[in-house]
């Protein structure tokens, strides 16, 4: 017997008969003897179309009633699969966020989870029920509901799966692991039977949106096992503790023949690009533009300043999430005196193309490759940044799926013909 955390995300979610097929699926894992906690994420398009509403009401909406809108998807899909399981003799029941309760911090639509209270899930549990649990969803210390930001019902079940000391927290999605890419895209992608955290993390901070970044982080700290998997197989489907999908494990389980120089290729659309023309080439220039823009909770990702040609100034261009660009614009145009700049010019048609892999560690000329790959396909780079494990190009938006394809390929990351 095990305890393990079953989370399904949204085309998992959407309709009644996936939710049946949800059902059965959770059935067959206690059937086996498991103790089964669920998270679910709302039907898939309903967080947008809630998000939506909020935005109808009013531009300048109240974080604390947004969360109120949008934690409602998974209120309902949490009832309606505990319905689901009871329709086939499973004792179950729904347990809402704020009733376990999920603790989170009070920062609305982007909370972050503090403690799980696990008195009410393990006397669940051990009643022999199938705990139901709705992803996204937390209380503040204020009392009120919160969200953990899009894509936060992954968060959850980690979480949940660290509270309850689970044997394994298996994330059911609507492809069957972690692949080099996203094969959506490139239908040559592998799956990966193991990635390592540090990997996981890395991939999903720069696009990889099979796993929210934050679960990958908490998965690492509280050393969960997770697997990816996918929930759109049939009964005949193998368990899940035979690993059918990708886990995501610890440096130390990966074998050295396994290893690939590069383990995969992610891409994110949600970036804008600034230049700043014409600052001063003086000390204390460079962080009279970014202080502002820290202070306003704006994330800042690529840098490139370009070397003043005796002019005393310089151009510097970086990139925020799109999202934020409008702010970025306005605490910029605040601090234009304190700056000193000529123009301000932004541009959101660009896309970031990353390649990650612990094996760069030890091998030069990964980034190199990169860019000799984008320079035969005369895709222009507009601008690098480097981790220890990922080299990132800024690129324009038109050419992401091509820069994708090809190094892919570059780095023989390709599944053969007959795979
Ligand atoms: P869910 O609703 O189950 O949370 P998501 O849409 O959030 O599902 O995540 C699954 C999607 O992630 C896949 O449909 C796939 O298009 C995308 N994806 C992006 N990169 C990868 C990757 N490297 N491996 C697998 N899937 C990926
Ligand atoms: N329903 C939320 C979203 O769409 C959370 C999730 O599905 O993970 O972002
Ligand atoms: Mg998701």
């Amino acid at each position: 017997m095990a305890r393990i955390v079953m989370k399904f995300g949204g085309t998992s979610m959407a309709g009644i008969e996936r939710i049946r097929a949800v059902a059965a699926r959770v059935k067959r894992e206690a059937d086996a003897g498991n103790e089964v906690a669920v998270v679910v994420s709302a039907m898939a398009g309903e967080t947008d179309r809630l998000v939506g509403f909020c935005r109808e009401a009013s531009a300048l909406y109240d974080p604390r009633e947004y969360d109120v809108v949008v934690s409602a998807g998974e209120q309902i899909t949490s009832g309606l699969l505990a319905i689901a399981l009871q329709a086939i003799g499973v004792n179950a029941r729904s347990w809402m966020g704020w009733q376990l309760p999920i603790h989170t911090d009070t920062a609305y639509a982007k909370a972050r989870i503090g403690t799980i209270d696990t008195v009410a899930l393990d006397r669940s549990l051990a009643a022999g029920e199938v705990a139901v649990i709705p992803g996204f969803q937390g209380l503040s210390g204020d009392g009120r509901v919160t969200t953990l930001g899009r894509g936060g019902s992954d968060t959850s079940a980690v979480a949940v799966a660290a509270a309850m000391k689970a044997d394994r927290c298996d994330i059911y999605t609507d492809v069957d692991g972690v692949y080099t890419t996203d094969p959506r895209i490139v239908p040559r992608a592998r799956k990966l039977a193991k990635v390592t955290y540090e990997e996981m993390l890395e991939l999903a901070s720069v696009g990889a949106k099979v796993l929210q970044t934050r679960s990958v982080g908490l998965a690492m700290k509280e050393k969960v096992r997770v697997q990816v998997l996918s929930s759109f197989t049939g009964e005949d489907a193998p368990m899940a503790d035979t690993l059918p999908g990708t886990m995501i494990v610890g440096e130390e389980e990966i074998d050295d023949v396994e290893r690939q120089l590069i383990t995969g290729i992610a891409h994110d659309k949600n970036e804008a690009k600034i230049t700043l023309t014409g600052v001063s080439d003086r000390p204390g220039s460079v962080a009279a533009i970014f202080e502002p823009l820290a202070t306003a909770n704006i994330n800042v990702d690529m840098i490139i300043q370009n070397i003043a040609h005796g002019s005393g100034s310089t151009d510097v261009t970086f990139t925020v999430p799109a999202a934020d660009l409008a702010r970025s614009i306005e605490t910029l145009n605040q601090a234009r005196d304190a700056i000193g700049f000529g123009e301000l010019i932004h541009d959101t048609r660009v896309a970031k193309v990353s390649v990650v892999g612990v094996g760069m560690r030890s091998h030069a000329g990964v980034a190199s490759a990169m860019f000799t790959t984008l320079g035969q396909r005369g895709i222009n780079i507009q601008a690098i940044s480097t981790s220890e494990i990922k080299v990132s190009v800024l690129i324009h938006e038109d050419e992401t799926e091509l820069a994708v394809r090809v190094l892919h390929t570059a780095y023989g990351l390709d599944a053969s013909e007959a795979a």
